[in-house]
């Protein structure tokens, strides 16, 4: 007979800033809409560089006067690791 003993451990989530985690990744997409009310929908290239992402608005903005709202989307590496401080999960 085999017996398996399981023990519960809290976890905790956390952003991840070891050297060697993913990049942290930035994009802008542009908010504006055409004469008929079509969303534009153009995005920057996407990347780890924020500022030239950021910079992508103003060339966007310089051939398009009047889009002149964005939605900027991040993506950050997190890892989640035993422990019990910050957020945790129990289940
Ligand atoms: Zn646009």
């Amino acid at each position: 007979m085999t017996r398996t003993v399981f023990r519960f451990v809290d976890h905790t989530v956390t952003p991840d800033t070891a050297p060697d985690a993913p990049p942290t990744w930035h994009r802008f997409r542009c908010l504006g809409e055409d004469e008929a009310g079509r969303a534009c929908g153009a995005q920057s290239p996407g990347g780890e560089d924020f500022a030239a992402e950021q910079r992508w608005t103003f060339e966007h903005f310089r051939d398009h006067r009047d889009h002149t709202s964005y939605a900027q989307a991040t993506e950050r590496p997190w890892l989640i690791v035993p422990g019990r401080t910050g957020a945790a999960c129990r289940r």
